[in-house]
């Protein structure tokens, strides 16, 4: 089942012919070994691309619910936490933390900038903060987090460091195992989806927690969930044909097709592949006489947001790229309108690239700015070839 259009939004991505075929398989029962077998395979596979000796759920919903399940698990009610905000995803933790009875604090960067290390120090100075939550990739502004600078700043204050990988997972680095200057000083917890840079469409939420976000939830007395109490969920992923809930068999079959592809590429390749992409729509999208609303430095390989020259009709503009085949996205809040959001993560390959930029061209052409397609295409191609060498 080839895809018709090109679907080009931060998530869900265009989803493979294996991934599809993996989908459609016949479905089996959630207690079946073989079952087992296949989860099995793609949970090792999961914990192998995170380097982590922790553990991995894999369970369905979105990627809000992954965001839910993680706090659930490692700040009990009344606890500290502090939410480090790029944009509108970073935000929603907020009201994550506001149900679960959590005490949350937010620094909240300017749209299209990070807060910088020592604001995040600034607060964890005043002490009593269980956990941070960082946006890896914030998909409303195209912000990536630097990790190298925050993880340090909070694992100095031995808070756990909470990533919400939702727009990056599989397609930026995500080393569980990595020391971030000192010994312990690692990533404790990881959420994602299935549908963005993993390229399985929407439907499994994703966590995954080392040892000492592990030992948090043992820790605490409850988990305000029964559904995302990782008490309940050990066991079964240890033994996929136990029964907690019933498996959402078919989307496990296509995750473990998706993990297969990941370990095939490879994960460093993977992620110098999603730089190269992002560095070369970047440069293309700009040789087409746009900006990109964030600065080059703090740039997501994933995604782009794209403002437009002055004097385009959003609605206008994306309901003709959609007739000509290329799904965009908006922009969200106060840049709605303003521009639009291209995904460029997951299992693609270049040449819908080169299309997509061709026919964003085309439009702008045709809308009165004048733009030379094939050579964006050939800016796209120079500059992934220059980044992948
Ligand atoms: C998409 C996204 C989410 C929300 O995921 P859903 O699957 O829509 O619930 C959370 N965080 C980030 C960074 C995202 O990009």
């Amino acid at each position: 089942m080839p895809n018709k259009e090109m679907l080009l939004i931060p998530g869900p991505t265009p989803v493979v012919d294996e991934i599809y075929e993996a989908l459609a398989r016949e479905t089996m029962s959630h207690t079946d070994m073989r079952f087992a077998g296949i989860f099995s395979e793609a949970l090792a596979q999961t914990k192998k691309m995170f380097n982590t000796d922790g553990e991995v759920f894999v369970i369905a919903g979105s990627g809000t619910l992954a965001m839910e399940m993680a706090l659930a698990n490692t700040v009990a009610r009344g606890e500290k936490l502090l939410i480090v905000s790029h944009g509108y995803f970073g935000d929603r933790f907020i009201g994550v933390a506001k149900a679960l009875g959590i005490e949350a604090e937010v620094l909240t960067a300017e749209w299209g900038k990070q807060i910088e290390p020592a604001q995040i120090e600034e607060k964890l100075q005043q002490g009593g903060f269980k956990a941070v939550t960082v946006t890896h990739a914030d998909t409303s502004t195209g912000v990536a987090a630097n990790l190298d600078k925050v993880v340090p700043a909070v694992k100095k204050y031995g808070a756990l460091f909470i990533l919400d990988g939702v727009c990056a997972s599989a397609g930026l680095e995500e080393d569980m195992g990595k020391e971030y200057g000192a010994p312990d000083y690692k990533i404790d917890v990881v959420l994602t989806a299935s549908q963005k840079a993993i390229g399985v469409p929407p439907g499994l939420a994703i966590v995954v927690l080392s040892p000492k976000a592990l030992a948090a939830r043992e820790a605490m007395d409850v988990c305000n969930s029964y559904y995302m109490d990782i008490n309940n969920w050990s066991p079964i992923m240890k033994e996929p044909q136990k029964y907690f809930a019933t498996h959402p068999i078919n989307m496990i079959y296509g995750y473990a097709e998706a993990m297969k592809i990941i370990a095939t590429e490879g994960t460093a390749a993977r992620y110098r592949r999603h730089i190269a992409i992002g560095k070369g729509i970047r440069a293309a999208i700009r040789s087409m006489g746009m900006e990109i609303f964030a600065a080059e430095d703090v740039a997501a390989p994933t995604l782009s947001c794209i403002l437009y020259p002055e004097g385009i009709n959003d609605v206008e503009f994306r309901s003709t790229l959609a007739k000509k085949g290329l799904i965009v996205a908006g922009l969200l809040a106060a840049l709605a309108g303003k521009g639009f959001r291209l995904g460029h993560m997951g299992n693609t390959t270049n040449d819908i690239f080169c299309k997509a930029l061709q026919i964003i061209a085309e439009t702008l052409t045709e809308m009165g700015f004048t733009v030379d397609g094939a050579k964006a295409c050939n800016v796209f191609h120079d500059v992934f070839a220059a980044n992948t060498k």
